[in-house]
C-alpha cells in the first residue's frame, strides 16, 4: 500500500502521515512509497480514532540530520500493494519461521528450503517481480510461507523504534529553528575548476595571509577546511577542491557549500573541466562566482575568458551581465582582497543564518585513524555548537567528544555553525560526508548507532535506486515539480548537440527535462556521483564505461543506459518522462449489494448476507460500505462466498455472504459498492 493511499483511508494528508513515517524512523521517501504491513499497522493504531493507546506525539520533525539513515534508504522493490492482512488460516502443523528486518527472496528460500529460483518463479505468479536479493514484502513473504506450511513472524522492527523514541524524548528536537533564534552566520565556500588553474594555490594563499597577518596565529592544521576573518566576517574554505569532492560529498548527502567559486586560468580558458564544474555548481543549486587567476602571467588574457564566459551565457558584471569575476593572482596574491570581499558581499545577499544556541549537527569533511589518536573525524558543524563532552553520533559511529582541535591546531573548548573542527572520541572512522548530530545520551547515541549498522546491513541487500527511470518520486515530492534530470554523455560534440536539440524537441506541460550535464567523452565515476547527489540518470551514447563506473554506478543505486541508435534514447527518456506523471486513476462501479443480514462469527468478525441489486461481484474488488448515503468504510473484501463456498463472482439477485478487512460493523439496509481503480493512459 502506497503512503497516499494510506493517508486517504486515515483521512489525513500524505504530509502529515510522512511526518509520522519519519518522525518513527520509518522508511518511506514520498506519497509513492510503498510501505510494508507493519508500517500500515502502526500508523493506523496511530492515527484511527479509539485505538487502544493514545499515541506518544511522535517527534515529526526531529528527524536529525539523518546521521545513518540517508536519502539511501531501500524501498521495497517490486512488492505489490500489500492488501490488508486477511486472517490466515493456522498452519496445519503449526511449524513457525522468525524474519527479523528486511526479507529478501535469498533468506525466504533459505527458511523455507526451496530453491532461490523456485521462490523467484512462484513470486513471479503472484505478479510480485523480485530478484534473489530483493526484499519481498512481509505481507507477501506470509502468504509464500503459509503456502508452504508455515508461519511467518517478523519482528516489528517500526515498533521498536516507536518505543526506542518514546523512552528518549529528550533526544527530540524539532527541525525547523524559529526565525527569531536564527543568528547570521559566515559562509562556506569552495573552489572548482579545471585542473591547474590553480585551486589549490589559490587556497593556499588565501591561508597564509590569514596567517601570516597573525590573525590567529599558529600553524595551520589541515582539516579539510578553515575558516579565515575578513573585516570581522568569517569565510570558511572547503579544503578539498574540485567537482569531484564536491559532487562526491553531495552524494553523501552533504550540501554544504554556499559559494562556489570556479577558478579558471587567465592564460588556459574555459576548459572542458570548467565546464563541468559549472554544471555541477548548477546541479547543486549554490551561489556561483568567477576568480579568473594567473593574471600576473604576461600570456594572461582576461578579456578572453570574460568573452568565453558571455559566450556561454555567464556574461561578467562588468560588461552588463550578472556573473561575479574577480581577476587574481595566486602568486603574488593580487586580487585576493576583492575576491574576498565578494564573497561577503553575495554572502550578504543570501542571508546565511544558523541558530548556535542547540545541540550541534553537520557533517563529516574527512575521517580517518590516527596513531596514538584513535579514530578522529574532520567536521563541519551546519548548526548548534559542538562541545567538548558533548556525545555525537556519525552512522553507525558514536562517543563523547575528548578534544576539539581547530584549523589553527588550538584545542577549543566548543565551536559553533560554519565552522571546521578536527573531533576525537567517535568509536570509529565514519563515511566522508557522512551527517553527524550530538544526543542526548550516551545510550541514546548507542541504540541509534546500531539501527544504523543494521540498516546498512539491509541497504547493502538492495541499492536504493535513486536515479531509476520509474522511481523518481522522491525527489518530485520534494521540488514540487515533475522534473526528470538527466546526465548525456556521447561520444563527440556533434552527438552531444544533436541529441540535446531532439531532447529539448519533446514537449511536455507536465514534465520538465533538465539535462544538468552533457558532454562528449565516456562515463566516469564523477558522472555516477554527480547523477547519484541529483536524482538524475545517465544516459550514454557510443560512449564507454570508465573503470570502477559499473560498481559506484550499483552502489550508488544510478541508472545507466547506454545506447547505440539516438532514436532509441529519446524514445527512452520521452518513455521515463511519461513514467513520472502519476497514473491518473478513475473508479468504475463493478456492482452493488444491499445488506440482509449480519451474521456473528466470532472472533473473524461478522459477515455481511447480501443480495447483489446490481452488477457483479469478484473478491478483488474495492468495496465501499454506504449507510443511508453517507460512505462509512472503504477497503478490501477478506472473503465472498456463496452459501459456504468461497466464490470467483457472484452475480445479481445472487445471495453472498461477504467479509471486509478490518470493518465489521455491518447493519441490515447498508448498501455495499463493489468498484475497481481503472488507470488511464497519461499523455506529455
Ligand atoms: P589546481 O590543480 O587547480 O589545484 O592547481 P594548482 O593550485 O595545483 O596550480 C597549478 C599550477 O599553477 C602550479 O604549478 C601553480 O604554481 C601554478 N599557479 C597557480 N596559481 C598561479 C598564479 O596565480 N600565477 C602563476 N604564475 N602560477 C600559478
Amino acid at each position: 500500500m502506497r503512503v497516499h493511499e494510506l493517508a486517504k483511508e486515515l483521512g489525513i494528508a500524505s504530509k502529515a502521515l510522512l511526518a509520522e513515517l519519519h518522525g518513527l524512523d520509518i522508511e518511506a521517501k514520498s506519497h509513492m512509497s510503498n510501505l510494508d504491513e507493519e508500517a500500515i499497522q502502526l500508523m493506523r493504531e496511530h492515527f484511527q480514532p479509539g485505538a487502544a493507546e493514545p499515541p506518544a506525539k511522535a517527534p515529526a520533525e526531529a528527524k536529525p540530520a539523518t546521521p545513518a539513515e540517508p536519502e539511501a534508504a531501500p524501498e521495497a522493490p517490486a512488492a505489490p500493494e500489500p492488501e490488508a492482512e486477511s486472517v490466515a488460516p493456522e498452519p496445519a502443523d503449526g511449524k513457525v519461521i522468525k524474519v527479523k528486518g528486511a526479507v529478501t527472496v535469498k533468506d525466504l528460500a533459505d527458511k523455507l528450503s526451496v530453491r532461490p529460483n523456485e521462490l523467484v518463479a512462484e513470486l513471479m505468479g503472484m505478479n510480485v517481480f523480485a530478484s534473489i536479493n530483493e526484499r519481498v514484502d512481509v505481507n507477501v513473504a506470509k502468504k509464500i510461507a503459509e503456502k508452504h506450511g508455515y508461519e511467518l513472524e517478523h519482528e516489528k522492527r517500526a515498533a521498536e523504534h516507536k518505543l526506542t523514541q518514546r523512552k528518549a524524548p529528550e533526544d527530540e528536537e524539532p527541525q525547523d529553528d524559529a526565525p527569531e533564534d536564527l543568528q547570521p552566520r559566515g559562509p562556506v565556500v569552495t573552489f572548482l575548476g579545471h585542473v591547474d588553474h590553480g585551486k589549490t594555490s589559490l587556497l593556499d594563499k588565501i591561508r597564509d595571509t590569514a596567517v601570516t597577518e597573525g590573525e590567529s596565529g599558529g600553524i595551520t592544521q589541515h582539516i579539510g577546511a578553515y575558516t579565515v576573518e575578513v573585516g570581522g566576517h568569517r569565510i570558511t574554505f572547503l579544503d578539498t577542491p574540485g567537482h569531484a569532492a564536491f559532487t562526491a560529498m553531495r552524494a553523501r548527502g552533504a550540501d554544504l557549500t554556499d559559494i562556489a567559486v570556479i577558478i579558471i586560468a587567465a592564460d588556459d580558458g574555459i576548459m572542458p573541466q570548467t565546464k563541468e564544474a559549472i554544471m555541477h555548481a548548477k546541479a547543486a543549486g549554490v551561489s556561483l562566482m568567477i576568480a579568473i587567476n594567473k593574471i600576473d602571467l604576461p600570456t594572461a588574457n582576461v578579456d578572453r575568458v570574460k568573452q568565453q564566459l558571455q559566450a556561454d551565457g555567464m556574461t561578467p558584471e562588468d560588461w552588463g551581465g550578472e556573473m561575479i569575476c574577480v581577476p587574481v593572482s595566486a602568486q603574488t596574491g593580487e586580487g585576493i582582497d576583492h575576491l574576498l570581499e565578494m564573497i561577503l558581499l553575495q554572502a550578504e545577499i543570501l542571508e546565511l543564518k544558523a541558530n548556535p544556541n542547540r545541540k550541534a549537527s553537520g557533517f563529516v569533511i574527512e575521517a580517518q585513524m590516527e596513531a596514538g589518536t584513535g579514530p578522529t573525524a574532520n567536521l563541519l558543524i551546519t548548526r548548534g555548537t559542538l562541545n567538548v563532552g558533548d556525545v555525537v553520533l556519525s552512522g553507525q559511529y558514536h562517543g563523547r567528544v575528548r578534544a576539539l582541535i581547530n584549523d589553527h591546531g588550538a584545542k577549543v573548548k566548543s565551536v559553533g555553525p560554519a565552522t571546521p573542527v578536527r573531533c576525537l572520541g567517535l568509536s570509529g572512522v565514519p563515511e566522508a560526508g557522512a551527517a553527524f548530530r550530538t544526543c542526548a545520551s550516551d545510550k541514546v547515541a548507542r541504540a541509534a548507532a546500531n539501527r544504523a549498522a543494521q540498516a546498512s546491513k539491509e541497504q547493502q541487500i538492495v541499492a536504493p535506486k535513486k536515479g531509476s527511470l520509474e522511481d523518481l518520486f522522491a525527489q518530485i515530492e520534494e521540488t514540487r515539480k515533475l522534473e526528470l534530470k538527466a546526465i548525456l554523455k556521447a561520444d563527440t560534440q556533434g552527438s552531444v548537440e544533436a541529441i540535446v536539440q531532439s531532447l529539448e524537441d519533446i514537449k511536455s506541460d507536465k514534465v520538465t527535462l533538465n539535462i544538468i550535464l552533457s558532454s562528449p567523452g565516456n562515463i566516469t565515476v564523477n558522472d555516477v556521483m554527480l547523477a547519484s547527489a541529483s536524482s538524475a540518470v545517465i544516459l550514454g551514447f557510443h560512449v564507454a564505461l570508465e573503470p570502477g563506473v559499473s560498481a559506484s554506478a550499483k552502489h550508488e543505486g544510478v541508472e545507466v543506459n547506454l545506447h547505440m541508435v539516438i532514436y532509441e534514447l529519446i524514445d527512452q527518456v520521452r518513455r521515463a518522462m511519461l513514467g513520472l506523471l502519476e497514473p491518473e486513476l478513475k473508479e468504475r462501479v463493478v456492482g452493488t449489494a444491499e445488506v440482509k443480514q449480519v451474521f456473528n462469527i466470532g472472533k473473524t468478525g461478522k459477515i455481511a448476507g447480501c443480495l447483489v441489486t446490481s452488477g457483479s461481484i469478484t473478491p478483488r474488488l474495492r468495496a465501499r460500505v454506504k449507510r443511508d448515503g453517507e460512505v462509512l468504510f472503504e477497503g478490501h473484501i477478506a472473503t465472498l462466498k456463496h452459501f459456504q463456498d468461497e466464490v470467483a463472482e457472484v452475480r445479481e439477485a445472487q445471495e453472498c455472504g461477504v467479509r471486509l478487512d478490518n470493518f465489521a460493523d455491518f447493519e441490515e439496509g447498508d448498501v455495499l459498492e463493489f468498484y475497481e481503480m481503472e488507470e488511464l493512459e497519461q499523455s506529455l
